[in-house]
C-alpha cells in the first residue's frame, strides 16, 4: 500500500496556527481558544479575532507514554498547557532527563524542535521544556 508523502514543510511553515501560535480571542467575553474557531465556544459570539498565544504557561495535565506511535522514541511526555494570558496548547515535553519531573502546575515554555522523521523528512513543531524557577 502506498502511503501519501508527508506534508510539504513550506505548507507548515506558513500555517499561522502551527508556527505563529495563532488562536482566537472573543471580543465580547475575552475567552481565548486554540485552535482557531469562527464562533466563541464560551458565549457563542461571532465577534472573534486572531490572537497570538503566549509561549509560556503551566502544565494543566500530562501523560507519560512508554509505547508511543512509530517514529517517536519512548518515553514521551504529552502535556496540555494553560498558557499565560489564556488558551490551552497540547504538545510534547523535551529536554527533560526524568519524565517524572513533569507535574501539574510545572512552568514550561515553547521551543521549536524536531518532532519526528517521516520517510526522510524532518517534521518540526513546538515542544515544551521546563522553566527553571528562581
Ligand atoms: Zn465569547
Amino acid at each position: 500500500m502506498v502511503q501519501p508523502a508527508p506534508a510539504s514543510p513550506l505548507f507548515w511553515r506558513f500555517n499561522p496556527e502551527i508556527y505563529q501560535r495563532m488562536g482566537m480571542k472573543c471580543s465580547d467575553c475575552g475567552h481565548i481558544t486554540y485552535p482557531r474557531r469562527k464562533i466563541c465556544p464560551e458565549c457563542g459570539s461571532f465577534n472573534v479575532k486572531e490572537h497570538q498565544l503566549s509561549k509560556t504557561g503551566k502544565v494543566h495535565t500530562f501523560c507519560i507514554n512508554w509505547t508511543p506511535p512509530p517514529n517517536l522514541e519512548p518515553p514521551i511526555v504529552n502535556v496540555i498547557v494553560d498558557l499565560d494570558g489564556g488558551g490551552r496548547y497540547q504538545g510534547l515535553i523535551t529536554e527533560v532527563a526524568n519524565p517524572e519531573d513533569v507535574t501539574i502546575g510545572t512552568k514550561v515554555e515553547m521551543v521549536l524542535r524536531k518532532v519526528m522523521t517521516d520517510r526522510g523528512l524532518n517534521i518540526y513543531g513546538y515542544k515544551f521544556r521546563l522553566v527553571e524557577e528562581g
